[in-house]
């Protein structure tokens, strides 16, 4: 890991958001401190997130409630590098989109052949966390698969959580099909490289210019790694000390919180 450029002196902060910004509906108390910190660095901040059943605009909508200004420039989502990645490599397929509307839309939007009315013609299937999920479209999307179309789902998350628990995400739709097809997806969202690389695509930024923020190893951190950018594990979420103890994934700083972050990046 080339640990070259500074916390302070970084130009782009990826940051997840729940676990990392906010806790379900509530904004931690450091965020805005550390995004206007961020902001008096000259900091790019941009919202990262997996989940592949809301829209950029669903997004944009819940940050602006909790009180943080921001475009459609400052949230990417999984549908987006998804829409990037068919781009690089799949230029112009016919594209089955099996996830809800916003997705459809949002694929629609960035230029991509995509459908949610498949004629058996479609050359990928793309899976997202469909909360919109019924029969008929899983079984269109094994026909599909076994027909030969390429299989990519936009994240590998099992679950999402929620308040009072969890609802079952991508990763498990796809477990659903990979059982039927014999067939697994390739993943798209965190831990892959290509999440952030889209970012950095986007931005024209240099990996070691970025950092990623996080509170999962296993997605944030590991993505982070994957792309060569240094990394900040916030323990405000999911893991705990004890997790990173025997966990292959080591992040390059360790902070309780976003607070402590934008404390660590203030030029006195
Ligand atoms: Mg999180």
């Amino acid at each position: 890991m080339n640990h070259t450029v500074d916390l302070k002196d970084k130009k782009l902060f990826m940051l997840d958001m729940d676990g990392t910004i906010y806790l379900g509906s509530r904004l931690f108390e450091g965020t805005r401190p550390f995004l206007e910190t961020a902001r008096e660095n000259g900091a790019r901040c941009i919202f990262l997130t997996n989940n592949s059943s809301k829209s950029t605009k669903d997004y944009i909508e819940k940050l602006r409630k909790m009180g943080i200004e921001c475009g459609a420039d400052d949230v990417f989502t999984s549908v987006q590098a998804s829409a990037i990645y068919l781009e690089s490599n799949h230029k112009g397929m016919k594209v089955y989109a099996a996830g809800t509307k916003a997705m459809l839309e949002e694929l629609l939007e960035m230029g991509i052949n995509a459908t949610a009315q498949p004629d058996g013609t479609e050359e990928v299937v793309l899976q997202g966390f469909d909360t919109e999920l019924e029969y008929r479209k899983v079984e269109a999307a094994c026909r599909l698969i076994d027909n030969g179309a390429i299989f990519l789902a936009c994240n590998i998350d099992k679950v999402c959580p929620v308040e009072d628990g969890y609802i079952p995400d991508c990763g498990s739709i796809c477990r659903m099909i990979e059982s039927a097809t014999g067939k697994a997806p390739h993943f798209i969202g965190k831990p892959e490289a290509s999440m952030i690389e889209g970012v950095l695509k986007k931005e024209g930024i240099r990996a070691e210019d970025a950092v990623m923020v996080g509170d999962r190893l296993y997605t944030d951190i590991a993505c982070g790694v994957n792309a060569n950018v240094d990394t900040v594990l916030l323990l405000s979420g999911e893991t705990s000390l004890n997790d990173l103890e025997g966990s292959g994934i080591v992040p390059t700083y360790i902070m309780k919180d976003i607070a402590q972050l934008g404390y660590e990046i203030r030029k006195v």
